[in-house]
Formats: structure tokens, sequence, C-alpha cells
């Protein structure tokens, strides 16, 4: 059969960490005409989904959105600010700081990576970890040259499920007296985890629609602050697609130089609403929540999650390591055809020793259920031994621990 003519019954389990299941309010939103992108309409449009978005990064400086994925906002965020053969530092923590400094190699710059050193458990320990700010800190302080013209780390590491502490990668930055620009990819941590671009210090935060911000992909964005606007009038690397001064102009109709997806903005708008609404901290509590009920589910069943440290593990989607010799993939697979249930693969280094459950977007306490008895079934009947049932244990979990409203 055609994966294309697959059309089972009920809703697909989209557990994957992104793109992440798009509330009905949202789709529906978006299924309206499409309106004249240079119409007053659309204006009124701009300017709000404009101000909403600068909510849920925290801040009170321009927000670019861009009609492109996540990589596209990656590249964006490197030729506004940056000029050929510049010095960036990048910090491995998993698979998408690596793509990320691909992509800088690519356009010619000179990015040198650091990270954790050694192995733990047949993976590297970066791979496991947050970003350790005392190396940066160290590094810096020996440029004493300024050589590094920016500093660039992922928030929320979507391979491994760690979410590294920003605001001391700010600190140490501070400490070292060192005036880099701090570039975060928080691609995946955006409404999902706690993220202030204001108050963090962050000069670009790079953003996509398709995970917190439960919408398609499709959309990205770039949070700027007024040092990484000032850096952007002397950057040389080529741009025109992704300049930011025209958008920044053109924006201030609630309009941009080329023609936006205008559908897509019925959705951010939708969403936005949603999220604040709700209120970001209960956005946040939500998702803390779905994850220490999955956490204890992956704990009884005896498996190692990725993230090796608890003071970083991601709210977002937790890593779960298969046993030695057993095909992560293999397993996904089985999940999959048998369940119509999606996890996320290993990617990279990791490939094939883990899976990875999202828990994001219009998920709730029954689909992450649903979720753990799925990939329980597939992993008995990929003949893993499980110390325990998870499902109960993420059951009684949230059982448990009734939803607390945070109010703003
Ligand atoms: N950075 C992170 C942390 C991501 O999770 C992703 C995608 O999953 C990307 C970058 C790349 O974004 P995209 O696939 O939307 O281009």
């Amino acid at each position: 059969m055609l994966t294309t003519d697959f059309h089972p019954t009920g809703r697909h389990f989209l557990q994957i960490p992104g793109p992440s299941p798009v509330p009905d309010r949202v789709l529906r939103a978006m299924s309206l005409p499409t309106i004249d992108h240079r119409g007053p309409e659309f204006g009124a449009l701009g300017l709000k989904v404009l101000a909403d978005i600068q909510k849920i990064f925290k801040t009170r400086h321009p927000v670019m959105i861009y009609p492109a994925s996540g990589t596209g906002a990656w590249e964006a965020a490197l030729v506004n600010t940056l000029s050929p053969g510049d010095h960036v530092l990048m910090y491995e923590t998993g698979h998408f700081a690596f793509l990320w400094q691909r992509l800088a190699t690519r356009l010619g710059l000179k990015a040198e990576v650091i990270a954790k050193p050694g192995m733990d458990g047949g993976i590297p320990t970066s791979w496991r970890h947050g970003v350790q700010a005392d190396l940066i800190e160290e590094r810096l302080k020996a440029d004493t040259a300024h050589t590094i013209r920016a500093v660039c780390v992922v928030h929320n590491e979507t391979s491994t499920g760690a979410t590294s502490d920003i605001a001391a990668v700010r600190r140490a930055m501070d400490a070292a007296k060192h005036p880099a620009l701090l570039l975060v990819d928080t691609i995946s941590g955006l409404a999902g985890a706690d993220y202030q671009h204001d108050a963090w210090g962050v000069d670009v935060s790079i953003s996509g629609s398709q995970k917190g911000l439960m919408l398609p992909p499709g959309m990205s964005f770039n949070a700027l602050s007024p040092r990484a606007i000032e850096a952007s009038k002397t950057a040389k690397l080529p741009r025109s697609f992704w300049a930011w001064d025209e958008i920044i102009e053109m924006n201030k109709g609630g309009y941009w130089p080329y023609t936006p997806n205008t559908n897509l903005m019925y959705g951010l708008s939708e969403a936005c609403d949603l999220i604040l609404g709700q209120g970001l901290d209960t956005v946040l509590a939500r998702h803390q929540r779905w994850a220490e009920g999955v956490r204890q589910g992956v704990r009884a069943w005896g498996l190692p999650i990725q993230c090796a440290d608890a003071g970083v593990y991601s709210p977002i989607l937790t890593g779960v390591i298969t046993p030695e010799g057993v095909d992560a993939d293999a397993v996904r697979k089985v999940i999959y055809e048998r369940f119509d249930c999606s996890l996320g693969t290993g990617l990279g280094k990791i490939k094939g020793r883990m899976f990875r459950i999202g828990h994001l977007g219009d998920s709730n306490d029954l689909t992450l259920i649903a979720t753990m008895a799925a990939c329980e079934m597939g992993m008995k009947l990929a003949g893993i031994p499980l110390a325990g049932s998870g499902v109960q244990t993420t059951m009684d979990y949230f059982a448990g621990h009734p939803v607390k409203l945070v109010m703003a």
C-alpha cells in the first residue's frame, strides 16, 4: 500500500518533536480566503501578528517573519550580522547545532566548535547535556583580540531533549567582557520552554512555526536586538531576501517587501490568541507537566533518558535510548505501522540508538498516554525487555497531578 493511500480511522498520533499537532481552531483560521497582501485588511493583520509575536519572544524590539522553514531563519541571522571569514563560536549540543555550524561554514564563516568532551553510554557527552557556559567563558577570555564575532547556541536541542540555560551563556559572555553577538536557535523552544529575548540579552533569536507555536511548517522568525540591527549596517555577507532593513521598513505598515504566506499569518494570529489568551506561564507549565509524566514512564520501562542532566530536561521532548543492539528505527517502524503513531528518529551521531517522544502542540494527557501505550506495545513486539509499565506510571502521574492554571 502506498503511504499516500493510508487513511486510517481516527486521528494520527503525531508525537514527533515538530511539526506538532495543529489545533483545529488554527486550521480553521487558515482556511479563510487568501486576501490581498497589499490591502488594508492585511496591513491590520500584519501589525497584529508582529505585536503578538513580540510578546511571545518577550521583546520590545523588531521580529522578522519569513515565509521559510527554520533553516532559512538560521541563515538570515548569520548573513545579516556577519561578514565573509568572520570567526564564530558554536557549541555542539546535538544534531541541530551541527547543522547550523555546517550552514555557517558553507556561508564562508570560520566556525569554531566547542563541546563538553567525552562519551557517555556510547553517545557523545555533549549530546546528553546542555551548553556548559563556563567553556564559553573560558574560550572568550582567551580571545583577547576579540576576533570572535558571534556565539551561537541552540536553546532546545531537538535531537537530544536538553534545554540550555541561555541566561547563563549571557552571564558567561559578560564575565569575559567580550563584545561578540549572542545568536540563539529557539526553533523548538519558543512557546514550550521559558524564553526571554530581551531579559537574557540575546542579539538574534531564531524560531519556527511548527513546534511550540502549533502551526504547520513554513514560517520562521528572527527576533533582533538594537546591537544586532547596528551590526547589520556593516555586515558584508551577501543577502537580499533575508535583509532585515527593508523588512523593518515595510513592517511599520504591517506589510512585507515580498508576498508573505497569508494563510499562515491567519494561523499565526489564531495561535498567538490561543497562547497569549491562556497565558505563556500556563502554556509552559503544561509542557513541564507532560514532560515529567512521560519521563516517569520512560524510567518505569527501565530505559535511559537521553538527556543526562535533570537540570536541563526539555519540556518539549524526551529522548529514549534503546538497549544496545536494538535498532530504535525498527521499533519506531513497528509503532508507526501497527499503532499509527509517529515518533522522532535518532539524528546524526545517534541514529538507531534512540527515539524521541514529542510532548508539544495540540496534545493532551490522553494523547500522551496513548503515545506511551503505542511505545510500550511496539517495544514489546520488538522483543525489548521492559522493567515495568511506563503507561501505568504516566497515567498515575497525570491523574495525581491535576493541571494548575498559572495566573498571569
Ligand atoms: N533547529 C532546531 C533546534 C530544530 O529543531 C530544527 C528543525 O527541527 C531546525 C533548526 C531546522 O528547522 P527547519 O527544519 O524548519 O528548517
